[in-house]
């Protein structure tokens, strides 16, 4: 568990979100949240941070690049491809 956490810190360091105002991945509403998708979409660690909401099934706010809805689905294409 500790060397997880650890993972997951070392990949953070690198987020391109780092020092950028948390709001801006926690829009109010999903059709909001391009700003977010467009810093995801240039970030070198967007598939780690993708597979960490998926795993801890953050329900909220923009990661890698998905909203809440989008993650949604995608854990339900791959409980089908299992
Ligand atoms: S993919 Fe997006 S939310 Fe995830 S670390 Fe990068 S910029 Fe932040």
């Amino acid at each position: 568990m500790k060397q997880q956490t650890r993972l997951n810190q070392s990949w953070r360091q690198r987020a391109a979100c780092r020092g950028l105002d948390p709001e801006i991945f926690y829009p109010a509403a999903e059709e909001d949240s391009e700003v977010a998708k467009a810093i995801c979409a240039e970030c070198p660690v967007r598939e780690a941070c993708l597979e960490y909401a998926l795993t801890s099934r953050e329900h909220e706010g923009i990661w890698g690049g998905t909203t809440a809805r989008e993650r949604r689905r995608i854990i339900r294409q791959r409980r089908k491809s299992a």
